[in-house]
Formats: structure tokens, C-alpha cells, sequence
């Protein structure tokens, strides 16, 4: 390996986690070569809401001004029953001040932005790896098409059925645990909803959030679904008031843009082995109900930059920074469970707890989540 392979850092995966390693590499000069298998996003056209902690990351990666131009404030979150009547609030901008007011805009947009003024050669779309080799000073890296390539470091940012995590741990190390296997992903016209809101009942879930060009975005699921057609859950819906209603009018009329999206998470004792570390999605998706996936795919980035900027030997990096990174996972998974045991009471106790430990359950979650994970 020569000196300027040895420097390098190549990124296996170029969705969130991915074009975020690349940037704040960029940003701290370290020499990186990111590698994506697709052509273009999957899930482009979906929308995705950041909370604070994302935008503060974002912030960090040069962002703030850039991303005012996309997408729409979250100020307000809005929890309802089935029935429509609002169980709790949470005022969003108050909780995390002006300048880091959640957001939700297109992923296409969020992908495009970490991109911005970056010279293009160091990502190369439409090609994929393969294996990898561990060898002195750094890894090499087999890709589909036959190419080589060689670095002094490997982050594994290549989603939830990361490719490299098997080549580090084997097959028979744990894998994606399916949490559900059904839930569906929609853009559709704004049927006039004001905030992020959310309606539940007995195991339906609808959640709508305005994002921009006269556009919401929605998720839904309904417990035990296990098809892929979100027609075959729609009288899971039937008493659910009118926005709800509308938005599931127009999106079965485009079927097409529907995307069926299950519910995985990884939760694995390392992240890490040798010259290869692992980011986002790869080390630990988590189930979305704080929406933290892209903030602690985020918050990997620049921990990672952190750490590689600041040392001429990289052989020691992964236990750093997984001794940084995983007491924030750790919390929002913890979060995460505590959440969804509410989701299993019955309705009664749903509707008579949740005024109650609805906003605990939020200030006790994105609480700690306000202190930058780097300062
Ligand atoms: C229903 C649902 C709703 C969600 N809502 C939110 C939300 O509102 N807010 C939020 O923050 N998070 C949300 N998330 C989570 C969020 O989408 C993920 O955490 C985030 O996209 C992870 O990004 P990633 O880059 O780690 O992985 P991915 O987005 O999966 O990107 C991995 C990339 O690696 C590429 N790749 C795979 N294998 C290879 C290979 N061998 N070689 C080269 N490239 C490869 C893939 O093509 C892909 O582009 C949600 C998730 C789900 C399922």
C-alpha cells in the first residue's frame, strides 16, 4: 500500500451516513473515496424529519444556512386519538430554540445538500463492494465489477444489511432483527394539516408532517400487518378522521409511490474491528419512533472526522469512537423501548397516560440529546 492509499479513507455506502463521512472528512482534509452501488436514492423522494440534534449536525458539516432553504420547520408536534382529540403537544421550537428547529424535508434534498460543494470524483455511483481484505496499515476492497481499490481505513455505511458488518463479523453474528414487517412511506397533497401530527388507535398508527411544495409526508402502520399492499390495511383507518382519510384517497390512487417499508434494527456489541469501522444504519438502526437515524448517522460522521483529523495512526480509531458514539445510541434505543411498551397498553390507559408521559417521554429523550456530540 503507498503512502497516499494508506491516507485514505474509503466509505462503502453513499446514503445518509455515507455523503456525511465524506463531508466531514472533507471538511477536516482527510483524503476519502466513497463507493454507492445505486445510481441514484431509492427512497429520494420521500421526505425525512430531523430533529434538533440532526440539525446541529448539520450545522457543524457547514450546513445551517443551506439547509433553511429546504424543506419545512417542525415547530409543533401534535399526538391524537383515532377520534381526533389531541392527547398532548409539544411545542418543538420552544424545546430547541430558533436556530435548531427540527426540520422535515426531502431525502433527495438532505443527500443533495451533504454533497454541496464537494468536488465530485471522490464519489463514485453504480458500484459496489464486494469483500475486503485486511492488510498492513490499512484494507483492501474487492468490488462486483472486479475493480481493487485500497485505503487506510474502511467505514461501512451500507444501510442495515451492511454488506461489510457480515464480512467483519461472519454470517452467523447477529443480524437486522425484524421489529415489523410492514409499514408504508407516502408523499401526498397537504389535506391542511398545521403541524407534525400523529393519530392513533387500536394498533393503527397515521402520522402526517408538511414538508413543501403543498406536500405532506406520511407513515403508517397497523399492528400485525405483514403484506406489502397498503390497500389491505385501509379499514384499519376507516373511523380516523378527514385528513386521514384524504391523504389515503390520493395515495392509493399512485400505488406506484407508495413505498412498504419494514421496521429493523441492529443491535450489535461492536462497531468495529481492526481497520474497519462501521456508521449510521450498518451499526445501528434503530425503529423510528424518535426519528434519530439520520442525526446519529450525523453525529457518526463527525465523531469519526473528529478522530481521523486528529491522528496520524488510525489502527486504534474504532474503540474511540464507539466509546463516543454509543452512549447516544444507547439512550435512544433505551428511549425507543420505553416508547413502544406505551404503544402496547390498551386504549383506555393509551388515552388516560400519554397526556401525562407523552412530554416527559420527549424532554426525557432529546433532553440529552442537546449537547453536541462534539462540543
Ligand atoms: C419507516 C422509516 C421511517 C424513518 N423515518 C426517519 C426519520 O423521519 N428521521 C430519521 O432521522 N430517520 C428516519 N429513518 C431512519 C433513516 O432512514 C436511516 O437511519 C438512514 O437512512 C440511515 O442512513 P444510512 O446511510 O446509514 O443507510 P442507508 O440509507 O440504507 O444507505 C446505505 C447506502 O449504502 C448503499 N450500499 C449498500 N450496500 C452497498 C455495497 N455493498 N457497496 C456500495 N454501496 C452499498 C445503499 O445503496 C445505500 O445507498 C426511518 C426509517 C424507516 C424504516
Amino acid at each position: 500500500m503507498d503512502a497516499s492509499e494508506a491516507a485514505k479513507v474509503l466509505i462503502a455506502g453513499g446514503g445518509i451516513a455515507g455523503l456525511a463521512v465524506r463531508r466531514a472528512l472533507a471538511l477536516r482534509n482527510v483524503s476519502s473515496l466513497t463507493l454507492e452501488r445505486r445510481a441514484a436514492p431509492e427512497d429520494g423522494g420521500l421526505a425525512i424529519n430531523l430533529p434538533g440534534n440532526a440539525v446541529h449536525a448539520l450545522a457543524q458539516l457547514g450546513l445551517a444556512e443551506a439547509l433553511r432553504e429546504v424543506g419545512t420547520p417542525v415547530r409543533r408536534r401534535e399526538y391524537r386519538t383515532a377520534g381526533d382529540r389531541l392527547l398532548f403537544s409539544v411545542d418543538e421550537a420552544a424545546f430547541w430554540g430558533e436556530e435548531l428547529t427540527p426540520r422535515c424535508l426531502r431525502r433527495a434534498d438532505l443527500l443533495r445538500l451533504l454533497g454541496r460543494d464537494l468536488p465530485p470524483d471522490d464519489l463514485i455511483l453504480g458500484r459496489a463492494v464486494a469483500a475486503i481484505r485486511p492488510e498492513l496499515g490499512g484494507v483492501s476492497l474487492d468490488l462486483t465489477d472486479g475493480g481493487r481499490l485500497r485505503g487506510g481505513l474502511l467505514v461501512g455505511a451500507d444501510g442495515v444489511h451492511s454488506r461489510v458488518r457480515r464480512a467483519l463479523f461472519g454470517e452467523a453474528a447477529p443480524q437486522a432483527a425484524l421489529l415489523a414487517p410492514a409499514s408504508w412511506r407516502f408523499m401526498a397533497p397537504d389535506p391542511g394539516v398545521a403541524a407534525w401530527t400523529v393519530w392513533a388507535g387500536a394498533g393503527a398508527l397515521f402520522l402526517l408532517i408538511p414538508v413543501d411544495r403543498g406536500e405532506v409526508y406520511g407513515w403508517a402502520s397497523v399492528a400485525g400487518a405483514t403484506g406489502r399492499d397498503f390497500s389491505s390495511v385501509r379499514s384499519a383507518f376507516a373511523g380516523f378522521p378527514r385528513p386521514v382519510r384524504a391523504t389515503l384517497d390520493a395515495v392509493l390512487a399512485q400505488p406506484d409511490a407508495i413505498h412498504h417499508s419494514p421496521l429493523e434494527e441492529i443491535r450489535i456489541p461492536h462497531w468495529s474491528a481492526g481497520r474497519v469501522v462501521l456508521a449510521g444504519d450498518a451499526a445501528h438502526a434503530t425503529a423510528p419512533v424518535w426519528a434519530q437515524g439520520a442525526a446519529l448517522a450525523l453525529e457518526d460522521a463527525l465523531v469519526l472526522a473528529d478522530l481521523l483529523a486528529g491522528r496520524a495512526d488510525w489502527s486504534g480509531i474504532g474503540a474511540a469512537y464507539e466509546a463516543r458514539c454509543r452512549p447516544r445510541v444507547a439512550h435512544v434505543q433505551a428511549m425507543t423501548d420505553r416508547m413502544s411498551r406505551s404503544a402496547d397498553l390498551p386504549g383506555w390507559a393509551r388515552r388516560l397516560l400519554l397526556p401525562m408521559i407523552g412530554p416527559r417521554s420527549y424532554r426525557a429523550t432529546y433532553g440529552p440529546l442537546r449537547d453536541p456530540v462534539i462540543p
